[in-house]
């Protein structure tokens, strides 16, 4: 039996964290794919946004602009550099928070050249001012802006080039109806098979020259909850464990051994998706129990529960969404070894 290391969900940043951490910047721009068939998996998307690529730049038009939903990590932002690298024009990033103010939006897009992309992460949270600036420029590319105040207020139209916005965001629902309708193009990303992360494991071994055994890429893929982002954080926490504790190469036994030691389990769950279900099994009678509920009886953000641990649960087939709430299936009592009292449903 290997040791545990006490990893505490409360003061330590999860290993299984989706989102972009600190401790993905120095190296997660080299292994981002920069072509269209370095992307691995989202075969569907893929094949759609290859034919859009192809007939506008044929036209000789800009790309019609693009909704990317979908959990963290799976891949948004790379597919927004990978469209610009694609269509062979300029990029510019930026985020929904950190557009604070209408003229930071304008200054932006005025900048930019025809075809060029204005990639907006996190686009569900533009303010309302900033998105209805949005609607003329993407529309009919134009900027309608109001100067001054009171009776002394001017509005002035300024012709934009024909940009093309690539916005993404985890949450499809929260964005308002008139800027949804605005792109031409929603695409949706689904979380990875395990195959696939093996392939993305192995991709990255590569870039990162790491010596991987398959059967060691596939441990990692199978415990990385569907999600690149995580599968590569785990592949450079393997590698240091392979590094210490053998001769380097991630085996199927040192990728095991790192895992267990991360307290990941072998479906990818770790201490907060544990604490999670055990909170609604032992908490609350298996469910159904609100969302807020939980989250406060945990300590931890609605939307983290929400964003994070859920799409991955319910996945598994471990907890349902029920209109009065979340409900832990008979999965998620095996899972955990717990009896499923009485009648609980599957
Ligand atoms: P998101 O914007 O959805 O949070 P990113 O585009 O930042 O996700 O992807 C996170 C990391 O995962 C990238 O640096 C990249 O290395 C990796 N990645 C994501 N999708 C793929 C893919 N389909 N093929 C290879 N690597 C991928």
């Amino acid at each position: 039996m290997i040791e545990k290391t006490s990893l505490n969900s409360e003061n330590t940043e999860r290993i299984v964290e989706p989102e972009y951490t600190a401790e993905d910047t120095d190296f997660e721009y080299s292994l981002r794919p920069k072509r269209l068939g370095e992307f691995i998996g989202q075969e569907k998307l893929k094949e759609n946004l290859k034919i859009f690529i192809e007939a506008a730049k044929a036209r000789g038009e800009n790309l019609d602009h693009v909704l990317l939903y979908g959990p963290p990590g799976l891949g948004k932002t790379s597919l927004a550099s990978i469209i610009a690298n694609e269509m062979g024009v300029n990029i510019k990033s930026t985020s929904g928070p950190a557009i604070e103010k209408p003229g930071d939006l304008a200054a932006l897009l005025t900048n930019l050249q025809d075809g060029d992309v204005l990639f907006i992460d996190e686009i569900h949270r533009l303010s309302r001012q900033v998105e209805e600036i949005l609607y003329p420029a993407m529309e009919d590319y134009f900027l309608d802006i109001i100067i001054g105040k009171g009776p002394a207020a001017q509005s002035i139209k300024i012709d934009l080039k024909r940009f093309t916005l690539i916005g993404a965001t985890t949450r499809a629902g929260q964005l308002t109806g008139p800027l949804r309708d605005r792109f031409g193009v929603i695409m949706r990303l689904e979380l990875y098979t395990e195959e696939q992360l093996c392939d993305i494991i192995t991709r990255s071994s590569v870039i990162l020259a790491i010596p991987t055994m398959q059967a060691g890429a596939r441990e990692i893929a199978c415990r990385s909850r569907g999600t690149p982002r995580i599968a590569n954080r785990l592949l450079k926490r393997a590698r240091d464990f392979a590094e210490v504790l053998g001769d380097g190469k991630i085996t199927q036994d040192l990728a095991k051994i790192a895992l267990d030691k991360l307290e990941i389990d072998s479906l990818g769950l770790d201490s907060l998706d544990k604490r999670l279900l055990s909170m609604i099994i032992k908490g609350y009678g298996g469910g159904p129990v609100g969302l807020d509920t939980l989250a406060s009886a945990l300590g931890e953000e609605s939307v983290t529960l929400e964003d994070v641990c859920e799409p991955f649960l319910m996945q598994l087939g471990f907890i349902a969404r029920t209109p009065r709430g979340r409900t832990a299936t008979a999965l998620a009592y095996q899972h955990l070894g717990i009896e499923q009292m009485g009648q609980q449903q599957l």
